[in-house]
């Protein structure tokens, strides 16, 4: 690889680029102020310019590995470049023998995730669905049976016994229901749609917030709250023998064999359009690269700040979906191994069993407080709080080997919602006002939601890119 001091051709063709560049403005003043900032830079530290690549994927978690292996197989010549260790918010931790998902993590059986991951040969059939038929709700501090089938329904006392055939009637359709019915609603209104007595629509909010970890229901999009809803009660999820660490395994695995070259501990510092269709790369370890880039860096904010504009037009992204997280190691599994809030939110499952995740006869509990985005930081009074759920539901302080708390969670980087336009408003893979450069996460695109929207919104961009760098490569 030609390691030389920055390139005048390089930094000429950039200037000539701000001359000639058919994108927005604002892209143009990126050029600019790159152009600028980088001989500046060079003035103190070498840059070293590399040979283009098809595709550069910026961003090694689930999206940046499933774009870059999609792009390689395609048969275009693919470097990642990733800020830290690969694996992003999938990566797991193991401690005293528990391993630790970094909050709880969930696989749909029948989202987009799956078939992404299947094709490009990562497993996601070991491990198994939670144990729900002891599931209880939180309401007033006291648990109750959550109603799944006649049985739990007769016993339940979330509703009162006049309100029962109502609500067995619509949860029973709620597989069946279009939920394009929804379109232009929020969940909130969705679910008010359904006239269930309010206690009904309570547990069903409780339930869209277990299926799509959104705290703000009065803004999620009503179509996606129900489409998840519909693949929580349906085919459901399934938890992971050894965590997301295994997708994230095989992935960087079969990224080294389609022949990806994996940067790490590389953060990305800029990005800038050339005058030939490629993106020029900046990294902090001085290296200047081009290609077509796909920007897979989690968050809009991380995206803004290599873009150095908006990915979306003002007021057109959702908040986040934040979550405060306590992971215990238990001794053994607890009574109850399943509780969802219902008049507040918030959530326990026993990972361990079903999966493999605990020392023999142990077991790996998941507590968590979804929150808001303009949730004040109430870290010390939460974790409190998440404990004594993990007490209610039979967690004695003597069961715990292991404890972390994760105050502050991004689970997705911008929810859908109503305002916004749903999923089909969210920013696109593809514009064309920032030519060569392509966007993936799980705020990005029109399928899915979590990191169902993270594999199918990265799969679209490593496609799109490869077939980017071959026509600019033969151009
Ligand atoms: C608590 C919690 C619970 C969750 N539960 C579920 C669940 O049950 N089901 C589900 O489907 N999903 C769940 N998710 C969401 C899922 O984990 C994410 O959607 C998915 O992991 C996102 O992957 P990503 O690659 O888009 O982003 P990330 O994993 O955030 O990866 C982004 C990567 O980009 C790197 N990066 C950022 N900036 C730069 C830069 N400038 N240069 C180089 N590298 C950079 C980062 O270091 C990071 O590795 C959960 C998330 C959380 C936090």
């Amino acid at each position: 690889m030609p390691t030389v001091s920055y390139s005048r051709r390089c930094r000429e063709r950039s200037i000539s680029a701000v001359k000639h560049h058919g994108g927005c403005h604002t892209w143009r003043r990126r050029l600019v102020r790159w152009v600028s900032t980088t001989e500046e830079s060079d003035a103190v530290s070498e840059t070293r310019t590399e040979r283009r690549r098809d595709v550069i994927v910026v961003g090694g978690g689930l999206a940046g590995l499933v774009a870059a292996c999609t792009a390689a197989r395609a048969g275009a010549d693919v470097l990642l470049v990733e800020g830290r260790d690969l694996g992003g918010r999938a990566r797991t931790d193991r401690r005293q023998g528990f391993t630790f998902n970094r909050g709880p993590r969930a696989l749909y059986v029948d989202g987009q995730a799956a078939p992404v991951l299947a094709d490009l040969g990562v497993r996601t059939d070991r491990g198994g669905a939670p144990d729900t038929s002891a599931a209880r709700g939180l309401r007033g501090g006291q648990l109750h049976v959550v109603p799944q089938g006649p049985m739990s329904l007769l016993r339940t006392t979330l509703v009162s016994a006049r309100q029962k055939p109502t609500v067995a009637a619509v949860t029973a359709r709620i597989p069946r229901l279009d939920p394009e019915r929804f379109a232009g609603l929020t969940a909130d209104q969705a679910i008010d749609r359904l006239r269930l007595p309010a206690a009904g629509a309570d547990l069903l909010r409780a339930l869209v917030r277990l299926t799509t970890y959104a705290a703000a229901t009065d803004e999620l999009d009503g179509v996606a709250a129900i489409r998840q809803l519909q693949l929580g009660l349906t085919t459901g999820v399934r938890y992971l023998d050894g965590g997301w660490q295994t997708l994230v395994d095989d992935l960087a695995r079969r990224a080294t064999e389609l022949g990806v070259e994996v940067r790490r501990d590389t953060a990305v510092q800029a990005l800038a359009p050339s005058a030939d269709g490629n993106v020029e790369v900046r990294t902090s370890s001085g290296d200047l690269l081009a290609g077509t880039a796909v920007v897979a860096t989690g968050t809009p904010a991380a995206a803004t700040a290599l873009l150095g504009r908006p990915v979306a037009e003002s007021g057109r992204l959702g908040p986040p979906a934040l979550a405060a997280c306590l992971e215990l190691g238990l001794r053994r599994p607890p009574a109850v191994p399943f509780v969802i809030g219902i008049d507040e939110p918030v959530y326990l499952s026993t990972h361990c069993p079903p999966a493999d995740l605990a020392p023999e006869g142990g077991a790996v509990v998941h507590v968590m407080r979804y929150l808001r985005s303009d949730d004040a930081d109430r870290s010390d009074e939460v974790r409190s709080a998440l404990r004594a759920l993990a007490a209610r539901a039979g967690i004695a302080p003597g069961d715990v080997v292991e404890e972390r708390f994760l105050a502050r969670m991004t689970v997705t980087g911008a929810l859908p919602t109503a305002a916004t336009g749903g999923l089909a408003g969210r920013p696109p893979v593809e514009d064309p006002t920032r030519p060569g450069v392509l966007l993936a996460g799980d705020w990005v695109g029109p399928d899915g939601l979590l990191a169902d929207a993270a594999a199918s919104s990265a799969a679209t961009a490593g496609r799109l890119a490869a077939a980017r760098g071959a026509r600019l490569a033969v151009a």
